[in-house]
């Protein structure tokens, strides 16, 4: 079989190293908001050059922290991409604000700036761009749009650690943005975490007051707020795999590269064009099919995993019918989810693996 990502390999090539750090914070005997949360904290901040990492329970949690630290809420407006996981939008509702979904680029698969404008309205408080499958969106336009109008930017990042917009990293274009570890991210922990990176020193503060039941002093509580701390022990595997991730984007990069090749002159398959400008790193791997079914079919009878990123649109989702939402609003998001596919990608996997996948698809073509 092979998986769409190789998480044993991945984390099993580290394997010593982090039984070894586990074992560390077992010893030190600190488990919640110790040193290691604090040297990752830091670590991520110089790395992505701004003033403050918090890190909290998940990727949910930091856009949820940052929404509520901004004050947004009951009556106000966020706009973001229908074409993202269900998170990028939940946080907004979760806060009893209103998502309103502008529809993607067909390129890029990112919230397509033109159509930012149209959407705003006076109640509009925020932008979420989401860098999907490891692309940054947009950030110029955007922040110029954001500028016009008075508008937080808060990139979703989730899928792109590593990833950087014409020499800039992500993490690094926004008001702030949010980070998950979720397993499968490409820099991920073996159980969920995530990070808000920001250089608003206020924002700053209330994250920290935030996440830990509104509390600076330990049992005195200035505001209602979570449990939402990433784990000693996380932080300590986070600290373990983060020098090896530079190497492993390359190794997607790499991996995607010969996809490209090999694939993108076959009939019925799309692959999006790579941007000059844009530092890719290839969270997921993802080829547009006029016949998508059929070969995700026949790739899964020889044993070869892949998977849609993402079935169904957000504005078209059950929960969100309250909303007003309708098919045709949204239709390049629309069109994607019928024809998108990802295929094997991580920094384990063999070329002789993606020898057999890129086979494998040839052959589902012909028929
Ligand atoms: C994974 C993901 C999230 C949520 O992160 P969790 O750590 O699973 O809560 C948010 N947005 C996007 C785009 C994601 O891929």
């Amino acid at each position: 079989m092979i998986p769409l990502v190789d998480l044993g390999r991945q984390f099993g090539s580290l394997r010593q190293e982090i039984l070894d750090a586990i074992a560390g914070v077992i010893d030190s005997g600190a488990y919640i908001l110790g040193p290691k949360v604090a040297e990752l904290e830091k670590k991520m901040a110089e790395r992505l050059g701004v003033r403050h990492a918090i890190s909290v329970a998940n990727g949910t949690d930091a856009l949820i922290l940052v929404l509520q630290a901004k004050g947004i809420g009951s009556g106000d407006e966020v706009i973001t991409t229908p074409f993202t996981f269900f998170a990028s939008a939940e946080s907004v509702s979760r806060l009893g604000a209103t998502p309103v979904f502008v529809d993607i680029d067909p390129e890029s698969y990112n919230l397509d700036p033109e159509l930012l404008e149209a959407s705003i309205t006076e109640k509009t408080k925020a932008i979420i761009p989401v860098h999907i499958f490891g692309q940054p969106a947009e950030m110029e336009r955007i922040n110029e749009i954001a500028r016009k109008y008075n508008l937080l930017v808060i990139e979703d990042a989730c899928q792109a650690f590593g990833a950087s917009y014409r020499g800039k990293p992500v993490g690094n274009l926004a008001d702030a943005a949010c980070f998950s570890f979720f397993p499968t991210k490409n820099l991920g922990t073996l159980g969920d975490g995530g990070i808000v990176v920001t250089n608003d020193d206020e924002m700053a503060a209330t994250i920290r007051l935030l996440r830990q039941h509104g509390s600076t002093k330990k049992y005195f509580h200035e505001v209602i707020g979570y449990n939402s701390r990433l784990d000693e022990i996380h932080a300590a595997i986070l600290l373990t795999c983060l020098p090896y991730i530079d190497e492993w984007n390359e190794t997607r990069r790499t991996l995607a590269a010969r996809y490209r090749e090999k694939l993108q002159h076959l009939r019925g398959l799309q692959i999006q064009p790579e941007k000059p400008d844009l530092f890719h790193i290839y969270h997921l791997f993802s080829i547009e099919l006029d016949h998508r079914d059929a070969v995700k079919d026949a790739l899964s009878k020889q044993g070869i995993q892949s998977a849609v990123y993402y079935p169904q649109p957000l504005h078209l989702q059950k929960v969100f019918t309250t909303l007003g939402g309708k098919q045709g609003d949204c239709p390049v998001a629309e069109r994607l989810s019928e024809r998108i596919l990802a295929i094997p990608i991580s920094p384990f996997l063999q070329e002789e693996e993606q020898d057999q996948v890129i086979d494998a698809i040839e052959k589902s073509l012909e028929v």
